[in-house]
């Protein structure tokens, strides 16, 4: 099981937002997991895991949202999918009770596991907004 999963855009080729592991789109049982465990917690992930969705879109501008042991990182991206909206994020998993993955730490991590990513990201990925819990739409659903 990959510990950073990446939702959004794999290549220029294939568009469409999906969940990735890293070697490429997860398959069957695997990616049918994945998406179990993570849409339990962010049932909603495209787009609105990026900060101020409706806003300029700029790319790169990144939120970090913490729940559930995971830390999720949505950002705006548009090196894979030109169109308004595209969008990515890096999932990563905290490690046992230690502290869940700060935004250095899941940026070091991807980057490690997606280099391919990183080389078509034309962009730094900054963070621009930490969720604060209470009244982000993307960690509070409604019902
Ligand atoms: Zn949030």
């Amino acid at each position: 099981m990959p510990d950073v999963y990446f939702f959004g855009v794999w290549d220029k080729n294939r568009l469409g937002h999906y969940l990735h592991g890293e070697h490429g789109l997860l398959y069957d049982r695997e990616r049918e997991a994945a998406e179990r465990m993570l849409t339990k917690i962010w049932p909603a992930q495209d787009g609105t895991l990026c900060p101020g969705t409706g806003n300029a879109q700029v790319q790169g501008a990144a939120k970090i949202h913490q729940k559930g042991g995971w830390t999720a990182i949505g950002f705006w991206d548009r090196s894979g999918d030109k169109r308004g909206n595209s969008n990515a994020v890096f999932f990563m998993k905290g490690i046992g009770d230690s502290a869940l993955p700060s935004f250095t730490s899941v940026m070091q991590a991807a980057k490690a596991r997606y280099p391919q990513l990183f080389e078509r990201f034309d962009f730094e990925i900054e963070l621009a907004e930490t969720c604060n819990g209470e009244d982000c739409v993307a960690c509070n659903p409604k019902p």
